[in-house]
C-alpha cells in the first residue's frame, strides 16, 4: 500500500520553462518539445521578414542571371549556365515556395537550412568567378548574403553560422580554382569572414535573449494558468479552453466530453493523515488524471478543491467512458492506503462523465453541470465509479452546480 505521510514536504511542480532557465542558454537548445514551440513562435515572428527577403532573392536572382546570361550571349550550356538555372534558381524558388506556403510553419526552416547552403555555396563559386575576371564589385553580393543568412533568412543561430562558414569555405576554394590573385582572394576572403563573424557575434547575442525572454513568457504563462499545487491548469484555464474546445467543436460539427473526478472521503482522509499527506495524494491523483489528457486539445485541471476535471477533444461516448474507467482503475491500482475509507481502504475517485455534441443550442456551461450531475450520481451509488451521461437526457440543475453533501 502506498502511504503519505504528514511529514512530507512538497516543492511546488517546476515548469518546464523554469526548469530550462535554471540550466541556462548557453547550448541554444531546447529539450524536444520546447524546441518546437520556441522554433514555431520563431517562425511566426519572422514570418514577414522571411517572405519579403526570399521575394527579394528570387527576383534579384532571376534579373541578374537574364542580364548576366544575355551578356555572355545566351543561355548556350556552360557551367555558369548550369550553375544559376539548375542550382541557384531552384534552390531559390524552393525557398521562396516554402516561406510563402500555407505549412510554412512546418516546411520551411529545413527548406531554408537546405536551400541556403546549397545557395551560399553557388553564390560563392559564381562570384569567386567574376571577381576572378575582375569585376571585384561582385563581393558585395556575397557580404549581403552573409548578412541576410543572419538577420534575414530565419535561420537560427546554429543553422545560420554553418551556412555562413560553407560559403566562405566555397568561396575560397573557388577563388583558388578560377585562379583569383592571391591579394584578391586573401583580401575577398577576410572581408567575408570579416561579415560573417560579426554576424555570429551579434545573431548569438539575439538568439540567446529571444530564448530567454520565450522562456519567461511561458513561466509567466504557467504561473498565470497553473495551479500552484497540482502543476494541472487552473480553473480559469480549464474555462477558458473548454470555451475554445467547444467552438472548435461546433466547426468541426464533432462532439466533446467533460470529465469531474472527485476523490472518495477526502476529507476523513486529511483528517486522519494529515494535510499535508492529502496535498501529496491530491497531487499524485492530479499526476494520474494529467496522463489521460494527452492530445494536443485535451486538457487536465484542478476544478477546485478535490475536484480535478478533463475535456476530451472529438471523442466517442465509448471512447469517453473508456478513458473514464481506466483512470478510475488506475487510481486503484495505486493503492493509496486510506484506513478511514469504509469499503476498500484506500483512495478511490468517481468520475462523472457528460458526452455532448456541439450545437448552437447548447453551451459548454451545461457540458459541466451534466458533468457534476453524473458525479452526483456515482456518488450517490457508492463511489468508485465511473458514470456517463448523455446530451440528450436535460440538465437537472439550472443556476449554478449543487456541491455533493460530504460523507
Ligand atoms: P465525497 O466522497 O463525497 O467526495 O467525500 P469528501 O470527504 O471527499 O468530500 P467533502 O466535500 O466533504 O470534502 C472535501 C475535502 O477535500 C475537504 C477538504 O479538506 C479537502 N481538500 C480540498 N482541497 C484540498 C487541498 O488542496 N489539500 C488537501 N489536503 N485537502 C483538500
Ligand atoms: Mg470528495
Ligand atoms: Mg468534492
Amino acid at each position: 500500500m502506498l502511504r503519505f505521510s504528514d511529514t512530507n514536504r512538497l516543492s511546488p511542480p517546476r515548469s518546464a520553462y523554469e526548469a530550462e532557465l535554471e540550466r541556462g542558454l548557453v547550448a541554444l537548445r531546447f529539450p524536444a518539445a520546447l524546441e518546437r514551440e520556441f522554433r514555431k513562435l520563431h517562425l511566426m515572428r519572422v514570418a514577414s521578414r522571411v517572405r519579403a527577403w526570399q521575394a527579394v532573392l528570387l527576383v534579384v536572382v532571376v534579373v541578374s542571371s537574364i542580364y548576366r546570361l544575355g551578356m555572355l550571349g545566351g543561355f548556350g550550356l556552360n557551367f555558369e549556365t548550369l550553375l544559376r538555372c539548375g542550382v541557384l534558381l531552384p534552390a531559390c524558388v524552393a525557398m521562396s515556395a516554402a516561406a510563402w506556403s500555407q505549412k510554412y510553419t512546418t516546411v520551411y526552416m529545413r527548406t531554408a537550412l537546405f536551400g541556403s547552403m546549397v545557395m551560399s555555396v553557388a553564390a560563392s563559386a559564381l562570384v569567386a568567378q567574376l571577381v576572378g575576371e575582375g569585376s571585384g564589385s561582385a563581393i558585395a553580393f556575397l557580404t549581403t548574403i552573409a548578412f541576410a543568412t543572419f538577420f534575414l533568412a530565419g535561420l537560427l543561430f546554429f543553422d545560420a553560422l554553418l551556412v555562413a562558414v560553407l560559403g566562405v569555405v566555397a568561396f575560397i576554394a573557388a577563388g583558388s580554382f578560377y585562379g583569383m590573385a592571391p591579394i584578391d582572394l586573401i583580401y575577398c576572403s577576410a572581408l567575408l569572414a570579416l561579415v560573417a563573424g560579426m554576424g555570429t557575434y551579434i545573431a548569438h547575442g539575439v538568439e540567446q535573449s529571444n530564448r530567454r525572454f520565450f522562456l519567461e513568457r511561458g513561466r509567466l504563462g504557467d504561473l498565470a494558468e497553473r495551479d500552484g499545487l497540482t502543476g494541472l491548469r487552473n480553473r480559469r484555464a480549464f474555462d477558458d479552453h473548454l470555451v475554445r474546445v467547444w467552438q472548435q467543436s461546433l466547426r468541426d460539427r464533432s462532439a466533446i466530453a467533460v470529465l469531474m473526478i472527485d476523490l472518495d472521503h477526502f476529507k476523513s482522509y486529511n483528517d486522519s493523515y494529515g494535510h499535508q499527506a492529502g496535498d501529496a495524494c491530491l497531487r499524485h491523483v492530479a499526476q494520474l488524471v494529467q496522463g489521460f489528457a494527452r492530445r494536443p486539445l485535451d486538457v487536465a485541471a484542478r476544478y477546485g478543491g478535490e475536484e480535478l476535471a478533463i475535456v476530451l477533444y472529438q471523442v466517442t461516448t465509448e471512447h469517453a467512458m473508456a478513458v473514464a474507467e481506466q483512470l478510475r482503475a488506475s487510481v486503484e491500482a495505486s493503492r493509496i492506503e486510506h484506513r478511514e475509507a469504509p469499503v476498500r481502504g484506500q483512495v478511490t475517485v468517481s468520475v462523472g462523465v457528460a458526452w455532448m455534441e456541439a450545437s448552437l443550442e447548447r453551451s459548454p456551461d451545461e457540458a459541466v453541470q451534466l458533468a457534476d450531475q453524473a458525479l452526483y450520481g456515482a456518488k450517490l451509488r457508492g463511489r468508485n465509479l465511473v458514470r456517463v451521461v448523455g446530451s440528450d437526457e436535460a440538465p437537472v440543475f439550472v443556476g449554478g452546480l449543487r456541491r455533493l453533501p460530504a460523507g
